[in-house]
Parts: structure tokens; C-alpha cells; sequence
């Protein structure tokens, strides 16, 4: 297939490498100078999408999805699928979908699950809205790209479910980060804490896979100095989507709520910007009670 690539950054960069590795030819293009391993570079989002069957962006949120996509919806021959596997808003997904549609294209909203490591690996999680057709031409490039992939419902559908996924997961690294500096405090190794939880009842991702504390389980941006990985302010992002989407959909949230006001926190008004989401753990590890 000739596939065209959207935004090569931490994810889009190693999702497009494993295409290309597949043995499909895939021409990428990022705002930013990057070199992707088999990935030939257009010099614009239209020079990469023109002539493509398939066209993949990974962006960082809804505007900037909405710009690319009236850049290269005009650009793509009709019958090819357009498949964004950004986290963005349900309104963006479906506005998208729907110019997409008009043009005679098909288009899937494909958020992704797994992190830098699942898209390195080809191991994520996705989680797809739009028609039975569309869905049927993006999934032999999901099962390069990943080790599962849930058709969800109609456009919207997949982001949908990657906003609540990602509340869950935003309140559970608060909920991991504070345990390890309430651990610490309590005088416990961190090794004999994660020994002990990532095989008991309080195991998660961002314990077992994700590990907040430095040289304690798996690699994890938390080894690299929290370079990110997964950025705070995408977490902040998410949280945001999800308070939204709660308040339209008239859903209690109260945990997502907390922690979308603690990474709003972290990111806005302390050093957050810029660091991994799991550097919550340095940040409770100076904080005391009050
Ligand atoms: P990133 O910032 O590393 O990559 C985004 C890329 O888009 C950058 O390289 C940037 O230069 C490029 N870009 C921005 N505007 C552009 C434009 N107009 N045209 C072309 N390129 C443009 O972010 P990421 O971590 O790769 O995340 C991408 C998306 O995936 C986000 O929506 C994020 O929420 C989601 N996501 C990230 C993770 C993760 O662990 N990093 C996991 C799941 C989902």
C-alpha cells in the first residue's frame, strides 16, 4: 500500500517505521525536522497524502487536526481512508469524518493505547469509530501497528472510548506517584514497593509497565530524567477531554476532575511542561501534607 504519514513525533515516528518495515511504502511529513527509518519525507502534509491509500496522522489535538485535514482532504484521491489516530475531541473526530465523507473518502477516528513502547513495538491498542468499510481497509495497518484492534461504533466512537481510557489512566499515575512518596516517607525501599504491589491488588499500567520511580521496573521515561514518553500537558489534554465530555454528557466524574485540576497544576503554574507525565512522582516526593 502507499500510505501517507502525518506528524512523526514520539508516536507517528515509530508507528510509520514499522509500516515501512512491513514493506509498505510510506511518505511521511512533520512540521518538525525528523528522519524516520524507511519513511521517505514530503516537503507538506498535501505532497505526503496525494496519490496514498491510506493517510495517518498522528497530531497533538483537534485544531491542529482540523488545519491538516483542510490541507490534505483536498489532496487525496477519493476511495482512499483517512485514519487519524490522534486523541482529539469527539466534535473534531466527527467534523473531520464528515469533510472526509463529502470528499468520497472513508475515514476511521483510531486513537491509539501502549505508550512510546507499544508504538516501537507494534503493540498498541486501537480503538476505531466509523463504518464496518473503513474500519475493514485501516485494519491489516492496525495489526502492523498494534496487537489489537476494537471496532467501537460509528465516527466518534474511538475517541470516545480513549477518553475515558485515559482518565483512568491519569488517575491512576496520581494515584501511583503519591503512594511511592507516601511509600518513601514511610521509610519503604522502592524496589520492595513495587515488588509488592505490581503483583497485588493495587497493580496497574502505570505500576507494572510505566513505573514512575527511576531504575524500579521496566524502562520508563522515569530512567531517561522524565523526558517524555507521554508529555504532562498531552495527560493535561486528555483530562480535559474527558471533563468536557463528562459535562455534555451530564457524567459524574469526581476523580477525573481532581486529576485534570492536579496535571493543570503541575503543568500551568509549576514545572510540568515539557516533563513525562509520570514526573507526578518527584513532584508529591517535595511536596509535604499542607
Ligand atoms: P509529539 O508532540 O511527539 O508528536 C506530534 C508531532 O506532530 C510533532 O512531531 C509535531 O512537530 C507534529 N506536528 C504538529 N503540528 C503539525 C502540522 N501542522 N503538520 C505536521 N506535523 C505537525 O506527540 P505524541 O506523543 O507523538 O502524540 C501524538 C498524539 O498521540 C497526541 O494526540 C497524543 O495525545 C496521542 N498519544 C500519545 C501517546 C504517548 O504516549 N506519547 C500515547 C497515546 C496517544
Amino acid at each position: 500500500m502507499q500510505i501517507g504519514f502525518i506528524g512523526l513525533g514520539n508516536m507517528g515516528g515509530p508507528m510509520a517505521a514499522n509500516l515501512a518495515k512491513a514493506g509498505h511504502s510510506v511518505t511521511g511529513f512533520d512540521m518538525a525536522d525528523v528522519s524516520i527509518e524507511g519513511v521517505s519525507l514530503a516537503k507538506s502534509a498535501a505532497e505526503a497524502a496525494a496519490g496514498a491509500d491510506v493517510v495517518i496522522t498522528m497530531l497533538p489535538n483537534g485544531d491542529i487536526l482540523r488545519h491538516v485535514a483542510s490541507e490534505i482532504i483536498p489532496a487525496m484521491t477519493k476511495g482512499a481512508a483517512f485514519v487519524d489516530c490522534s486523541t482529539v475531541d469527539v466534535d473534531s473526530a466527527r467534523a473531520v469524518a464528515q469533510q472526509a465523507a463529502e470528499a468520497g473518502l472513508l475515514a476511521v477516528d483510531a486513537p491509539v493505547s501502549g505508550g512510546i513502547g507499544g508504538a516501537a513495538g507494534g503493540t498498541l491498542t486501537f480503538m476505531a469509530g466509523g463504518s464496518e468499510e473503513a474500519f475493514a481497509k485501516a485494519e491489516p495497518l492496525f495489526d502492523i501497528m498494534g496487537q489489537k484492534a476494537v471496532h467501537c461504533g460509528d465516527s466518534g466512537a474511538g475517541q470516545a472510548a480513549k477518553i475515558c481510557n485515559n482518565m483512568i489512566l491519569g488517575v491512576t499515575m496520581i494515584a501511583t506517584c503519591e503512594a511511592f512518596a507516601l511509600a518513601d516517607k514511610l521509610g519503604l525501599d522502592r524496589q520492595k514497593m513495587f515488588d509488592v504491589v505490581s503483583t497485588s491488588s493495587g497493580y496497574s499500567w502505570t505500576m507494572n509497565a510505566y513505573c514512575p520511580a527511576p531504575g524500579v521496573g521496566p524502562q520508563s521515561p522515569a530512567d531517561n530524567d522524565y523526558q517524555p514518553g507521554f508529555a504532562a500537558d498531552l495527560m493535561l489534554k486528555d483530562l480535559r477531554l474527558s471533563q468536557q465530555a463528562a459535562g455534555s454528557a451530564d457524567a459524574d466524574t469526581p476523580m477525573g476532575k481532581l486529576a485534570e485540576a492536579l496535571y493543570s497544576q503541575f503543568v500551568d503554574k509549576e514545572d510540568g511542561k515539557g516533563k513525562d507525565f509520570s514526573a507526578m512522582l518527584p513532584r508529591f516526593e517535595k511536596r509535604g501534607r499542607s
